[in-house]
């Protein structure tokens, strides 16, 4: 490669999905408190409204234990949604899983939407002759009808999911399979995404160059000097990429090497 962009080095960038390609958090918090309206209509009419806020959050931690491999997705799925219907004082009965996923899916893709920074963004790193793909802790056939519901399936040229690769981020093997099917070295792969923990860090200790995104409010303290420890620079917007990736390798810092 030749140009501005040999200062780093870097052949290919690999995003998060989830509130990085496109709004989840919003589609959640609609979707959980349309599914938790039709499901149980005369729940407490405060925590209904909260539902979906509620769902996402997943209180006991199950996302976070589909993403060490220690449950399947459809298991983590019903399990916060045991929880959520124990919050709201109801008990499930019959086919309410059925019922909840009828509800839940389809307004959930129906309120999907990318980030507008998405396609511009992906578009420079194209024509910077840089590989793209996807890296996302949830299922590849979900992740797929997301892609699609926001309008960015065409988009990518490999999309990498923790139960297709049999790790999650922020495991080593994870960042690095997905640097290998993109077809460039970890040390040559940008990583981007926005749960500080999960995405810049686990990326930086994998030694991917890393950036956090965090779009809304201002990111927190801790994680803050977490990724400046690291050399990991914060980014508003992917529109930022690009630019980020012109000239100096030192603002990306080279990470801690993977142990
Ligand atoms: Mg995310």
């Amino acid at each position: 490669m030749s140009g501005p962009w040999d200062g780093l080095g870097v052949e290919a960038v690999l995003l998060d999905a989830d509130d990085t390609l496109y709004d989840t958090r919003t589609a959640m918090h609609r979707a959980g408190a349309a599914a938790a309206q039709a499901l149980w209509p005369d729940a407490d009419p405060d925590r209904l409204a909260r539902a979906g806020v509620r769902f996402r959050d997943d209180p006991e931690g199950h996302f976070a234990a589909y993403t060490r491999g220690e449950i399947e997705f459809d298991e983590m799925r019903r399990a916060r949604l045991a929880e959520l219907a124990a919050w709201l004082d109801r008990r499930p009965e019959g086919d309410w899983w059925d019922a909840f996923e009828d509800a839940y899916e389809p307004a959930f893709l129906a309120t999907l939407e990318a980030f507008e920074d998405v396609r511009p963004a992906v578009a420079a790193l194209r024509a910077a002759g840089l590989a793209v793909g996807v890296l996302t802790n949830s299922s590849g056939d979900y992740t797929r009808a997301k892609l699609a519901a926001a309008r960015l399936e065409d988009l990518f040229d490999v999309v990498c999911s923790r139960d297709t690769l049999g790790f999650g981020k922020p495991d080593v093997r994870a960042f690095h399979e997905a640097s290998r099917r993109l077809g460039a070295p970890p040390a040559r792969t940008l990583y981007v995404g926005d749960e500080v923990s999960t995405d810049p860090l686990g990326a930086a200790d994998a030694g991917l160059p890393a950036a956090w995104l965090v779009r809304d409010g201002e990111p927190d303290e801790r994680g803050l000097r977490l990724v400046e420890a690291r050399k990991v620079p914060v980014v508003r917007s992917l529109a930022e990429i690009p630019d980020l990736l012109v000239g100096d390798a030192v603002r990306f810092g080279p990470g801690e090497r993977a142990r």
